[in-house]
C-alpha cells in the first residue's frame, strides 16, 4: 500500500495557508482566508508544492532527491509556456515573497511551488502513448490492444506505435493503482464531449512536447496530463504538472532499440537499485524498502537536472 507521507519530511507550515493534502510527492495547501480578511488576492488559488520525495513500487522512499522539487516545478512552467496557444493552465504565479498576507509563494517553497487556481479536476488521467512500453505493453501482450485501441501485431518493449493513441486512466484512491480504461468508460463517466475534447486536447499537446523534446535528441514516450475546469469561466485548462520525468518517460533519442528496457531520464536508477541483490529487498515482500544508498541518490538527481538542461537547454 502507498505510504503518503514519508515521516522525514511532514507538510510545512506555512503562514497564510493551510495544508489539505499531500499525494506521493505534492503538497497542496489551500489559504487560510483568516489570514487575508475573507478573499485571497489573487482569487480562488491553491498552492501546489513539489517535495524532493520520490516513489518507486508504490512506497515514497528515503532520502529524498535533492532538487527534485525544483527540477519538477521548473520544468512544468517551462512546459507550460510551450503550450499556451494549445492549452491554458492554471498558473497564477510562482513569485516568491517573505511578506505573508500578500499570498504569494511563501520564501520557504520558493522555486517548487506555484499559487494556481483552484479546478474542478476530472477524475481522468489523460494518457497518450507514442511508444509502446509499461503497463500499455502489459494489456498489448493480453489483448493486441492498450484501452481498446487496437494495434499492429508484432509490437515489441520500446516499438514506436503507428499513431500516437490517447490511453485514460481511472485516478485511483491512495494506496490503488491506477486503472486503464477505454474512451467510452471516460465518456460515460464524464460526458461525450468533454471526453472528446480531453483527447483532442492530450493528443495535440502530444504532438507539440514530441516534437520539442525530439528537436532535443530526447523521445517522449508517454505522458499522463490532468485537466480541470476554471469555475470562474467553463474554460478547461491544464493543471497538476505536466511533462515532467515523474509523469512522462523520456528515452535518449540514440540509444532507442527496440525489443529491450530503454535507459530513461528519471528515477530508473532507483527501481533498478531496489530490485538489485545489493538493496536486498524484495519489492513483492512486506517489508518497507531500504534508505536509498548515497550513490543512487546522486545518480538520480544526475538523471533529474540532465533532463531538465537538455529539455530547456539551460542550467536549474
Ligand atoms: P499520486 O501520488 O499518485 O500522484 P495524487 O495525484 O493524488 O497522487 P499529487 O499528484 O502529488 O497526488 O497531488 C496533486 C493533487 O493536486 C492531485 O490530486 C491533482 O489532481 C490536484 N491538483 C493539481 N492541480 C490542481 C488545481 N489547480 N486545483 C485543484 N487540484 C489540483
Ligand atoms: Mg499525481
Amino acid at each position: 500500500s502507498a505510504q503518503v507521507q514519508s515521516p522525514d519530511d511532514a507538510p510545512l507550515h506555512l503562514t497564510g495557508w493551510r495544508h489539505v493534502y499531500s499525494g506521493k510527492v505534492r503538497d497542496l495547501y489551500e489559504p487560510d482566508l483568516a489570514h487575508y480578511g475573507g478573499v485571497h488576492p489573487l482569487g480562488d488559488v491553491v498552492l501546489v508544492v513539489a517535495s524532493d520525495r520520490v516513489s518507486a513500487y508504490d512506497h515514497v522512499l528515503s532520502p529524498g532527491i535533492p532538487d527534485k522539487g525544483t527540477v519538477l516545478t521548473q520544468l512544468s512552467l517551462w512546459w507550460f509556456e510551450q503550450l499556451t496557444d494549445i492549452v491554458g493552465n492554471h498558473v497564477v504565479s510562482v513569485e516568491a515573497s517573505s511578506m505573508p498576507g500578500d499570498g504569494l509563494v511563501p520564501d520557504a517553497v520558493a522555486g517548487r511551488a506555484m499559487v494556481c487556481r483552484r479546478l474542478e479536476m476530472f477524475p481522468v488521467e489523460c494518457v497518450v502513448r507514442g511508444y509502446l512500453t509499461g503497463s500499455g505493453l502489459v494489456e498489448y501482450r493480453q489483448s493486441r490492444s492498450v484501452c481498446e485501441v487496437p494495434l499492429p501485431e508484432g509490437l515489441v518493449d520500446g516499438s514506436r506505435l503507428p499513431e500516437p493513441i490517447f490511453t485514460p486512466a481511472t485516478k485511483a484512491e491512495v494506496g490503488e493503482h491506477d486503472e486503464n480504461v477505454s474512451f467510452e468508460v471516460v465518456a460515460s463517466t464524464i460526458g461525450l464531449e468533454d471526453a472528446t475534447r480531453l483527447r483532442d486536447l492530450t493528443l495535440a499537446v502530444y504532438a507539440r512536447a514530441e516534437g520539442i523534446a525530439r528537436e532535443r535528441g530526447i523521445i517522449l514516450a508517454d505522458t499522463k496530463l490532468e485537466f480541470g475546469v476554471d469555475p470562474a469561466t467553463g474554460e478547461i485548462i491544464l493543471g497538476d504538472e505536466v511533462l515532467t520525468p515523474d509523469s512522462s518517460r523520456f528515452w535518449a533519442a540514440d540509444r532507442w532499440v527496440p525489443g529491450q528496457s530503454q535507459p530513461s531520464f528519471d528515477k530508473q536508477p532507483i527501481r533498478d537499485w531496489l530490485v538489485s541483490a545489493e538493496s536486498g529487498w524484495d519489492k513483492d515482500g512486506v517489508d518497507a524498502p531500504p534508505l536509498l544508498s548515497d550513490e543512487v541518490v546522486e545518480t538520480t538527481r544526475a538523471r533529474y537536472l540532465d533532463a531538465y538542461r537538455r529539455l530547456t537547454g539551460a542550467e536549474l
